[in-house]
């Protein structure tokens, strides 16, 4: 779906603080991955806790998908590039995540699932964002929606394309709000050489990952596999992106209210105090995280 654009004046843009690499790992039954929000930065990014992107075309490296497994306290976001991933949970859901989707996941007071890839060759390519609930809401029932790629809303403006994920770019409102965290999540197709403006609240922290071509941001270029922290200045009112050479390019750009609330992650469960998790992992000891799936 395609939509015409209301311009997004950025009068004073943001620059980078800081570009980060991302750390090479695996997770699940050994699907390679690489964490690019990793637990040191959930401070700064806050109410952002990860950021995983996986892409490869060999098997090997996601075959054994996420066989069973719980969440508790966050929602985990995952936009499928390219690829099918079939998941399953203990509250009933089941779906089939493909090329171009997205699924959204709140644990809240508890889930167990899987997510195991429904192919056995061919190119496995996307993101898994988890995105911090206020401790208001961590423990409420959990939740779950695919979003379908035809619906996911897009606007094409002066030589990009931006798919929304959440939030609101150039007036059109993304498949996703969230009260609480407020979150802006595109993904930008750029033009070679092609611009893309942003407005952001000052307060907000915000990083842009790219996953092809490079871009240039206030000057600085970005190039793929990273991603950047865009600093929080005052006054600074949005971010202009400029797809940088003769190339292409491909990122996401990600922003959110930030919750000011104390961080506690182990493992699968993020909450706000130690008391908080080691009740987690009693509740999913105990069976009270409900019962497993019969996938894995
Ligand atoms: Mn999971």
């Amino acid at each position: 779906m395609e939509t015409s654009a209301v311009a997004e004046n950025v009068n004073q843009p943001r620059s980078i603080e800081r570009v980060v690499a991302g750390m090479p790992t695996s997770d699940g039954a050994g699907v390679k991955l690489t964490r690019v929000l990793t637990q040191p930065l959930q401070t700064r990014l806050d109410p952002f806790l990860m950021l995983d992107a996986f892409g490869t075309d060999n098997p090997d490296d996601y075959i054994g998908g996420f066989p069973n497994h719980p969440h508790r306290g966050f929602e985990t976001v995952t936009y499928m590039i390219s690829g099918r991933m079939r998941h399953r949970d203990s509250a009933g859901h089941e779906g089939l995540l493909s090329n171009g989707g997205v699924q959204w996941m709140t644990a809240g007071h508890g889930i167990i699932h899987s997510e195991l890839p429904e192919q056995e060759a061919g190119r496995m390519e996307g993101f898994q964002l988890w995105l911090n609930l206020p401790a208001k809401d961590k423990m409420c029932p959990p939740w779950y929606r695919d979003i379908q790629t035809g619906d996911i809303p897009e606007v094409r403006v002066a030589g990009v394309t931006a798919r929304v994920i959440a939030g609101n770019t150039h007036g059109v409102a993304g498949a996703m709000r969230r009260e609480g965290t407020h979150p802006l999540y595109l993904d930008l197709h750029f033009d070679a050489g092609a611009s893309f403006s942003q407005k952001l609240p000052a307060e907000h922290n915000a990083f842009v990952y790219v996953y092809r071509g490079e871009l240039v941001i206030a000057g600085v270029s970005l190039p793929a596999q990273r991603m950047a922290i865009l600093a929080n200045a005052s006054g600074a009112d949005g971010v202009v992106l400029k797809a940088s050479g003769n190339t292409p390019a491909r990122a996401l750009l990600i922003a959110g209210q930030p919750l000011g609330e104390p961080i506690v992650q182990h493992g699968p469960f993020v909450m706000n105090t130690d008391a908080e998790i080691a009740a987690a992992v009693d509740d999913y000891r105990t069976g009270k995280l409900g019962r497993e799936s019969a996938s894995a």
